[in-house]
């Protein structure tokens, strides 16, 4: 854990996103406990050993086309490509059904898609570079017309997977194509990083829940609701908290039962400068938190730190606040105790079609939508209203424009950095 930044000197500073980041992805481990589960259950976890192949895939040379196959011999050097060659068909091979007789000079078998080459033979042509002329009883032939180069459209043993390679790595989310590649080895079960859990409360006292009245001033947690979606498609098991007052004892009840239930508590609401004390005092009494002040916008504070055995965020209130933390903070380092071994959201160029109006002093993540244009070209646009409050925007947008803090307004036709959501969210 690093050193608690409220008692430093620099407890004014403000920090970097890019620092903190990196402050909160080296305090943070991948979390202990694995779990054996059914191939299609693995869809979308992350493997907690490498994968070794135990045999060669494909397991034999097989054809790559409909056709006939052939020695590579019968190819000789004053063969030219305008030349036919005629051969007697021996036999044949199909998918599931290999040839076993041999295979003479001379002699050619059919073959399909996918069938097991037999020895004796290296080199496929295909059906549309052929001709069967009408044959005479017991006597079948097949005319190549047009002539391939030796050991054309075979598909080699082991092309795939070799015995004994590693062809899939511990920390690797499983993808669907990763479910095929693990049934190409006829593996049923795999290994993988147990769910974590989460578990997450909002704080105030003006916050009410979906189905209560809302009194003078209060306002519906939404925090809760936006937290479990950005949770979901982290595939977690999430511990909901429900709101929690302002007030010192329901404060530390529940800092101690999420500690005690969770390898992650996330709260909203509560880490900015005049919000009441006890908050932070409660944080400090019973864990281990660091209290930022990050140069950025909207989501200027950040808690951080850990509550016993858990890892904990502490994210601004404002809506926005809370999705934008999420993903630059919260997101990568749950894939870190997840095991996962991409944890920062990419960021890609798109040029501005419009004024995107910016003071110097922090970093924007401002809501925008990103367009691509028929030539391919990816633009961007504002989303609407920029205030960490306002949901229509971040809910219109399917990206963050990232301006950086030194700089000012970006002109149209410019380019900007850009974090598409979908991006974030594998
Ligand atoms: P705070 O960080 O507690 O000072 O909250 C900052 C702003 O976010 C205030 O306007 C709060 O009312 C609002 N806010 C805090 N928590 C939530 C929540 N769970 N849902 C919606 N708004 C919230
Ligand atoms: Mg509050």
């Amino acid at each position: 854990m690093s050193q608690n930044d409220t008692s430093s000197p620099g407890m004014n500073r403000f920090l970097s996103v890019s620092e903190v980041q990196k402050r909160i992805i080296n305090d943070t481990k991948a979390v202990v406990g694995t779990e054996q589960i059914a191939l299609r259950q693995a869809l979308g976890r992350v493997l907690a050993t490498d994968v070794i192949a135990t045999f060669d895939t494909p397991p034999c040379d097989n054809s790559g086309m409909d056709g006939y196959a052939f020695s590579s011999k019968e190819l000789s050097s004053d063969i030219n490509e305008q030349a036919t060659l005629t051969l007697k068909i021996a036999g044949q091979s199909f998918a599931g059904h290999p040839y076993n007789g041999e295979i003479a000079a001379g002699e050619a078998i059919r073959i399909m898609t996918g069938a097991q080459v037999p020895d004796g033979v290296d080199t496929v042509v295909m059906q549309e570079h052929t001709e069967t002329p009408d044959n005479t009883p017991g006597e079948k032939t097949v005319t190549i017309t047009n002539i391939p180069k030796p050991f054309a459209n075979v598909r080699k043993a082991g092309d795939d997977l070799t015995t004994g390679q590693t062809f899939l790595s511990k920390g690797k989310k499983l993808s669907p194509t990763d479910l095929a590649f693990l049934a190409t080895q006829g593996i049923a079960e795999v290994k993988v990083s147990r769910k974590l859990r989460v578990a997450f409360f909002s704080t105030g006292d003006e916050l009410r829940s979906i189905g209560e009245t809302l009194g003078e001033g209060d306002i519906y947690d939404s925090n809760r609701y936006s937290l479990y979606g950005l949770l979901k498609n982290l595939d977690v098991e999430m511990i909901d908290m429900g709101v929690i007052p302002d007030d010192r004892q329901a404060i530390e009840d529940a800092f101690k039962t999420a500690a005690d239930l969770a390898d992650a508590v996330i709260t909203s609401g509560g880490v900015s400068v005049g919000e009441a004390d006890f908050v932070k005092e409660t944080l400090e009494k019973l864990g281990q938190i660091n209290f930022w002040k990050i140069s950025m916008k909207p989501g200027k504070p950040l808690a951080f730190g850990t509550l016993g055995n858990s890892l904990f965020f502490g994210l601004p209130g404002n809506p926005v606040a809370v999705i934008a933390t999420f993903y630059q903070f919260v997101q990568p380092a749950l894939k870190r105790m997840k095991g996962q071994d991409i944890v920062l959201p990419l960021v890609i160029k798109a040029r501005t079609t419009e004024l995107l109006k910016k003071r110097p002093g922090r970093t924007d993540f401002q809501r925008g939508i990103l367009t691509q244009s028929d030539s391919g070209e990816l633009t961007v646009k504002n989303a609407g209203t920029q205030a960490s409050h306002v949901l229509t925007a971040m809910s219109r947008a399917n990206c963050f424009i990232i301006i950086p803090a030194q700089s000012g307004s970006i002109e149209a036709g410019e380019m900007v950095n850009v974090q598409p959501f979908d991006g974030l969210l594998s």
